[in-house]
């Protein structure tokens, strides 16, 4: 047997976000033998700045774990279609989408109580991180905590990346304020371009009650672009957002080039947005970060090696890496406004809604 030492792990999994829920989850079933540490830096008071919609590739990753989302995780209202805007030529469009629309911070406790008991899962963050001659130490609230192999899942501003494998991806500041939900002609998600003011793209959604209206900015001068779309928006919809209850900011990945979206380095492993695993065109990453995790679970429950561990998850992630580095394509026909401007005339796919008196009639039947 083992001789126990209470702060010696074999895998310590920095953040709880999805990517690193999933896969102390997973590893955690798979793996008994294993001690798995879990750190993660996320509180009611500081949770985390998202739109909440959980896309079909992250509804597919929960039914492959035989997984139902309750009610309890599930916001007010559902949403089938996004309304997009175009704030230059004035084009709007509605499409139609799949999304389940959540509470983001229930959502990611509930995925955390997925990891059986026998992982140790402590709430805090990992301060610094050092490589020693048999493995890592971590530093977590005033105590230092060794491991064989490092696992960030620390998202976009991952600890774990900056110090052991560099290169950071393109990022950008998101900017996201909460207003009451007065029942302005705001439609329920709506996709807003506006070159003018930003080269991604923004969003409003609906939420228990609550109205979001965030984006994507460049780093420098982001609150006053943030600002001054928002008025454009509000001139493009016709109505006034209001006062803001809460204003949220943080770092957003966009990767743009290959290496961008990286595996990690032998027995440092990184997972989920730490890895830029996530849609340069949509910034949806949860259900990237979520088969991140199941992905790097199998390669641990198969693997011995740090090198095999990383062969294997290179591998699995493969496919993924060649869609997300796609999606570098998608973004440069939806962010040029030349080409927006032709498909949004175009019609494609889109859906015709119904005259407002038509829809009138159908209500009060
Ligand atoms: C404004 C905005 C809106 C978005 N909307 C959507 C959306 O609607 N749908 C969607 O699919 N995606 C969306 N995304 C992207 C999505 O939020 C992320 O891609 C996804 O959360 C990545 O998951 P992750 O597990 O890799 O990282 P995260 O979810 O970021 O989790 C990282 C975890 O690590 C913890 N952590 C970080 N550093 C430390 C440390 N040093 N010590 C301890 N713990 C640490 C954090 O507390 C956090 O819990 C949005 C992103 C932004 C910024």
């Amino acid at each position: 047997m083992r001789k126990m030492n209470k702060r010696c792990y074999d895998v310590a999994v920095i953040g709880a976000g999805p990517a690193g829920a999933v896969f102390a989850s997973l590893l955690g079933h798979m793996r008994t033998d294993l001690r798995i540490l879990v750190v993660d830096g996320q509180t009611e008071r500081r949770n985390k700045v998202c739109g909440g919609l959980l896309a079909p590739d992250a509804q597919r990753v929960l039914a492959e774990m035989g997984l139902t989302l309750p009610n309890s995780v599930l916001a007010d209202p559902q949403i089938f279609a996004v309304d997009t805007a175009d704030l230059v030529s004035k084009q709007r469009r509605i499409y139609q989408r799949h999304y389940l629309n959540m509470d983001r911070y229930a959502f990611d406790r509930w995925l955390v109580s997925m990891i059986p008991d026998h992982v140790t899962v402590i709430s805090g963050r990992c301060e610094r991180l050092e490589r020693t001659l048999d493995g890592y130490v971590l530093f977590v609230n005033g105590n230092a905590y060794k491991a064989q192999k490092l696992v960030g899942a620390d998202g976009a501003h991952s600890l774990v990346r900056r110090t052991f494998v560099g290169h950071m991806p393109k990022q950008y500041t998101a900017i996201q304020e909460w207003y009451p939900d007065l029942g302005q002609h705001v439609p329920a998600y709506s996709c807003i371009f506006d070159p003018q003011t930003s080269d991604s793209c923004s969003w409003t959604i609906r939420k228990d009650g609550f109205l979001i209206f965030g984006g994507a900015f460049e780093k420098q001068n982001c609150k006053t672009a943030f600002e001054q779309q928002k008025m454009r928006l509000e001139g493009t919809l016709s109505c006034q957002l209001g006062n803001a209850v809460r204003r949220e900011a943080c770092l957003l990945t966009s990767p743009r080039h290959w290496r961008d979206i990286t595996c990690g380095i032998p027995s440092v492993y990184l997972i989920g947005e730490a890895g830029g695993f996530i849609s340069t065109s949509s910034f949806e990453g949860i259900s990237s970060a979520m088969l991140c995790g199941q992905h790097l679970a199998k390669a641990f429950a198969n693997g011995t090696s740090d090198d095999n561990i990383l062969r294997r998850y290179k591998i699995n992630t493969f496919g993924l890496r060649v869609k997300l580095w796609s999606k570098t394509v998608k973004r440069a026909v939806l962010c040029s406004p030349f080409l927006r401007y032709i498909i949004m005339k175009s019609g494609l796919q889109s859906i015709r809604v119904m005259e407002e008196d038509h829809v009138a009639a159908v209500l009060t039947k």
